[in-house]
């Protein structure tokens, strides 16, 4: 009997999720990677380290087996996981950007995104500019060369669901030595694989559909393989690739995944296709039915030909997602709703496998309200669970009459 394991790197997406980075444990035989709630590993003789395992900051097998995952899931080199999806933007950002620096970034980005550049590195030096990422002469215009060190784009976007396009972005980015990074957190590696069309590095929050559960928080960044720092930079380890740079930052930062949050995120992993396919379908009629109901103004969802970006979202994207939002003409009429709705649930966050509402201009947009990225206040946000999409067109339509 071999124990060597098949080439997941040529498997399909659902295969690799199932399979990549979690071989049955050597000792033991277990099926499923097992929770390493360890902080430190014996050594045999000064640095003889078992596996490479010498604390857990720098590395925990329960972590490095869903990021082997994540790296696989998304055709990419390596990927690191976080303890949130804005701990693995900060030192993303850190290992990419320096005092001087400047971001080119979307002016639909998710809010906490923004509050992180605006008010957080902007304070330590680096600058940004927010742009329409649909718009690739704003992006071009937007960039400073020499200076700007990376493009964002979010696609699609939150609470907004713009999509825009990453191939192009990618060459606008690279013309100018800057790096490509898509918030890849609302398609998910199971819909759109962004390090396939030119980006450089992909950022989750694991929190939302990779989790998938509503049970943990987290977050990753995956970076292409070969990936270097822009404008000819070296990191702090005296190489120019982005993989070192991160690994260095996630390690000297810390701010990394505990053993119980990355086996519960590699558990829902694995079930990210099926989901997502759900997910999709359920959000597709609930799209539909919104645009034809007449208390509601105006529905945006990549997956509808009203969207101003479907056919680029069908170009890059194997199906639309779980996301939609509407608008219902009055603040009173949007928080209304998101009152009455009783199988979708009040709530922040997205991407479970329970159907959500929220009112992004006083929940997670709140944040960006008086900025240039702030939400209309008649928007309300549907994150379509996988539950029986009658049951969810029944409670949409009640809370509408
Ligand atoms: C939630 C979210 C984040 C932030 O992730 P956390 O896990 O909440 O820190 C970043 N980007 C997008 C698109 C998100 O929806």
């Amino acid at each position: 009997m071999s124990s060597e394991h098949p080439d997941w790197s040529t498997a399909g997406f659902a295969t690799r999720a199932i399979h990549a980075g979690q071989d049955p444990d050597a000792t033991t035989g277990a099926v499923v990677p097992p929770i390493y709630q360890v902080s430190t590993y014996k050594q045999d003789g000064v640095g003889g380290l078992r596996g490479g395992y010498e604390y857990s900051r720098s590395g925990n097998p329960t972590r490095t087996a869903l990021e082997e995952a994540l790296a696989s899931v998304e055709l990419g080199g390596r990927a690191f996981a976080f303890a949130s999806g804005l701990a693995a933007e900060d030192t993303l950002l850190r290992a990419v950007l320096r005092p001087g620096s400047h971001l080119v970034m979307p002016d639909d980005a998710y809010g906490g995104t923004y509050r992180l550049v605006a008010r957080v590195l902007a304070a330590w030096g680096v600058d940004h500019t927010p742009v329409d990422t649909s718009d690739l002469a704003a992006v071009a215009a937007a960039i400073r060369p020499g200076v700007t060190g990376a493009v964002w784009v979010e696609t699609p976007s939150n609470p907004l669901l713009g999509v825009s396009d990453i191939a192009s972005l990618a060459d606008v980015a690279h013309a100018a030595g800057a790096l490509l990074v898509v918030d890849n957190t609302f398609a998910t590696p199971a819909l759109q694989r962004p390090l396939t069309l030119g980006a450089d590095v992909v950022v989750h929050s694991t929190t939302k559909y990779v989790g998938g559960h509503s049970d943990v928080v987290g977050g990753a960044v995956v970076t292409a393989t070969g990936a270097v720092l822009p404008l000819g930079a070296t990191g702090p380890t005296g190489s120019q690739s982005l993989a070192d740079a991160v690994a260095f930052h996630q390690n000297a930062v810390g701010a990394v995944a505990g053993p119980f949050d990355a086996w519960l995120t590699l558990r829902g992993l694995k079930t990210l296709g099926v989901r997502m396919d759900r997910h999709s379908a359920n959000a597709a009629r609930i799209a539909t039915f919104l645009e034809e109901h007449p208390a509601v103004g105006s529905v945006i969802y990549p997956g509808l030909e009203s969207h101003p970006q479907h056919a680029m979202a069908k170009a890059q994207m194997s199906a639309f997602g779980g996301m939609v939002s509407f608008r219902t003409g009055t603040l009173a009429k949007a928080l209304d709703v998101v009152d009455r709705t009783r199988v979708f649930t009040l709530a922040e966050s997205l991407g479970g496998v329970e159907s959500l509402i929220e009112h992004p201009g006083k929940m997670t947009h709140a944040s960006v309200a008086g900025s240039v990225l702030e939400v209309p206040d008649d928007l309300v946000r549907v994150s379509v669970g996988i539950e029986d999409v009658d049951d969810l067109l029944a409670d949409l339509d009640q809370a509408l009459a």
